[in-house]
């Protein structure tokens, strides 16, 4: 069983200042939340300041993008030796990116590629939209996502990996998958990344849930059988609701 795992997505909130003051609140918040894996991806601007608030914790910091190039001529882009001097994860494939900046599964692939060589473990972002649910097409639209970003990685990196079912429609309107359609999703979802490893890499693989987890909703989630944990956006900007949240997954432990 894969180790519960819950990441704070702090999207383009914070300011420098905001950001440290936060860290600083969630350091003590997410202490003692033993058994789960507490990551934090603030702002690239603030990865560093972060980063120094955690030194001496057990809490991990990670960026929210990277670039697939090594380095080069890509303005205003950051690559992964970058910000492996500062962090330990990287989001890759958020539905944000992807339909705001019209990333697609080539790309993504690139980065997840890079990341692991680097040594990043890549939070590779999956998930449905409304459309596509509504047509029928979800369970193909996540395995194709999954087919294109972990393509040509091998087994063991996938081991690596963490995975993020986010279904678009859930993210950021308070309209959370119940957990009865979160784990139908899950289960395919490891069955897709055993048929891309092996079943033995894929059931320690953590597989997150993310759009609108709270407190409230978080327990409920958590007793799902294959759902390790929580990807987490506007709650995470609040550190008891995301401590909450951790300590609903460290159950699972
Ligand atoms: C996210 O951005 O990854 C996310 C899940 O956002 P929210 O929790 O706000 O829905």
């Amino acid at each position: 069983m894969a180790k519960p795992f819950v990441a704070g997505n702090w999207k383009m909130n914070t300011s420098i200042s905001e950001a440290i003051k936060l860290a600083r609140a969630l350091r003590p918040a997410l202490s003692g939340i033993d058994g789960v894996t507490r990551v934090i991806c603030p702002p690239f601007i603030s990865l560093a300041g972060v980063s120094a608030e955690f030194v001496g914790s057990d809490i991990k910091v990670g960026a929210q993008n990277m670039h697939s190039e090594p380095k080069g001529a890509f303005t205003g882009e950051i690559a992964g030796a970058m910000l492996k001097d500062v962090c330990d994860y990287v989001i890759l494939g958020h539905s944000e990116r992807r339909q705001l900046l019209g990333e697609q599964d080539d790309f993504i692939n690139a980065k997840v590629r890079a990341a692991l060589e680097i040594g990043l473990t890549p939070i590779l972002c999956v998930g449905e939209t409304l459309d596509q649910r509504e047509a029928g097409n979800a369970g193909t639209v996540v395995e194709g996502q999954l087919q294109g970003g972990l393509r040509d990685v091998s087994a063991e990196d996938i081991g690596r990996s963490v995975v993020a079912y986010e279904p678009v429609w859930a993210i950021g309107t308070g309209r959370a998958a119940t957990p009865e359609m979160a784990q139908e999703m899950m289960g395919l979802i490891r069955y897709e990344v055993a048929r891309l490893s092996h079943i033995e890499i894929a059931g320690n693989v953590p597989l997150l849930y993310g759009g609108s987890v709270n407190a409230e909703n978080a327990a409920e989630l958590a007793e799902q059988r294959d759902l390790d944990g929580a990807l987490v956006g506007g709650a995470s900007l609040k550190a008891d609701d995301f401590a909450a949240i951790a300590k609903a997954f460290a159950t699972r432990a």
